[in-house]
């Protein structure tokens, strides 16, 4: 079988690319080893439409039910090697005896996975009270006790970036990489507490009710919740209070902050928290060989026009690429590309819809 279009990656990219590519009728496969950013994160806020939030797992899957009824194929495997075969195809080797698939055009939306330590407790928490973007959620740290899981440079730039909203911010250093003396002054300065010390566990408080914040009822948006928004709560007097006219939160259930213990026995209480290791795994190197363009970091350079990378035929959106790094833009990005594999689509196959194909094509 061969696809017009095969995605490496169902995450929040891939999966807009596939409903676009769909709506074009086109025979596509989305493969997908099922983790990434959207399959961690609990909660998006800052999305069109989801004013209470919305979790990635939910968000993937109505993206899936959405790509599947337009004829979309899921195949869960990892890709693990990708070759050019004959008339500038794509041949996709997928693991665990999966064997291969061939498509005429490729996007690659693999993503980006953050470095964090095994920490109990912190994987729950995010999304919900830890967070990786201060653009993302930086807004949710305004008002409260907030604690800054990082690792040199990369926690203090969190660290000094969260100022902006917060004013109660201790930043731990967990792994103690030197920071340098101004950049010291600096957290002293902006009135940021500053550890080196390990950090052992993330402290999870009580859940539901007590802990969930602010004002649901006050929110313009109470009630109106799509199906499967994370649930929002009832106003509540605890320090889990949403900055003034907040919607109310996605944080609201389980996966709450308390603290972090450092290895040491210290506690430091905290409301929000924000991971900064640094060192992100950039998945891109499926492509390397191929020739593809791509930053010292690993980031994928592509067209800001097509989406399209330095090779013919091979597309890339979400984090892959470089940009911001946002779930709105990797929808973004996932549409924009999906119409100019379409484009290409029909340079390859003009009988296909050779009208059409003539207007879009200019
Ligand atoms: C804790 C947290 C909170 C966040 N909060 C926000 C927020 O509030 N607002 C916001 O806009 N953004 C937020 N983000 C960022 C947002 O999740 C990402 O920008 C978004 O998920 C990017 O989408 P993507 O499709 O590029 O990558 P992903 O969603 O990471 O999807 C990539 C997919 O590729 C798959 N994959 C990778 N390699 C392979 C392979 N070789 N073979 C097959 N499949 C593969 C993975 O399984 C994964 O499903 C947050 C991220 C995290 C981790």
């Amino acid at each position: 079988m061969m696809y017009d279009c095969i995605i490496i990656g169902g995450g929040i990219a891939g999966l807009q690319a596939s409903i676009q590519l769909g709506r074009y009728r086109h025979k596509v496969l989305v493969v997908d080893k099922g983790r990434g950013r959207s399959t961690l994160c609990q909660g998006y806020r800052n999305m069109l439409g989801w004013p209470d939030g919305v979790s990635g797992p939910e968000l993937r899957r109505l993206g899936r039910l959405h790509a599947e009824r337009l004829g979309i194929e899921f195949r869960e495997a990892e890709a693990t090697a990708v070759a050019r075969i004959a008339d500038g195809h794509f041949q996709v080797m997928l693991d665990a005896g999966q064997g291969a698939v061939s498509g005429a055009t490729l996007l690659i939306a693999t993503g980006v996975s953050d470095r964090y330590p095994d920490l109990p407790g912190l994987e729950g928490c995010l999304g919900r009270t830890i967070f990786v973007c201060s653009d993302c959620d930086g807004y949710e740290s305004a008002g409260r006790r907030t604690v800054v899981l990082g690792s040199g440079v990369a926690g203090y730039g969190m660290a000094t970036a969260l100022t902006y909203w917060c004013d109660r911010i201790v930043y731990v250093n967990h792994e103690r990489q030197a920071l340098g003396s101004e950049r010291l002054s600096r957290l002293k300065e902006l009135g940021i507490e500053y550890i080196e010390e390990e950090i052992a566990e993330v402290l999870t408080g009580p859940e539901e009710a007590e802990r969930i914040g602010p004002a649901a009822a006050a929110s313009p948006f109470a009630g109106q919740a799509s199906a499967g928004a994370v649930a929002s709560a009832a106003a509540s007097p605890s320090a889990w209070q949403a900055p003034a006219g907040a919607a109310a939160s996605a944080a609201a259930v389980g996966g709450r902050l308390s603290g972090v213990r450092l290895t040491s026995g210290r506690v430091i209480p905290a409301d929000i928290g924000f991971i900064a290791f640094g060192g992100n795994a950039v998945h891109s190197g499926l492509l390397a060989h191929l020739g593809v363009e791509r930053m010292e970091n690993g980031h994928i350079v592509v067209d800001p026009r097509s989406k399209m990378t330095s090779v013919r035929g091979i597309w890339a959106a979400g984090d892959i690429a470089v940009h911001s790094q946002q779930a709105t833009i990797a929808m973004g990005e996932g549409a924009q590309a999906a119409i100019w594999i379409h484009k290409e689509l029909l340079k390859l196959r003009p009988g296909r819809s050779a009208a059409s194909g003539e207007a879009l094509l200019r």
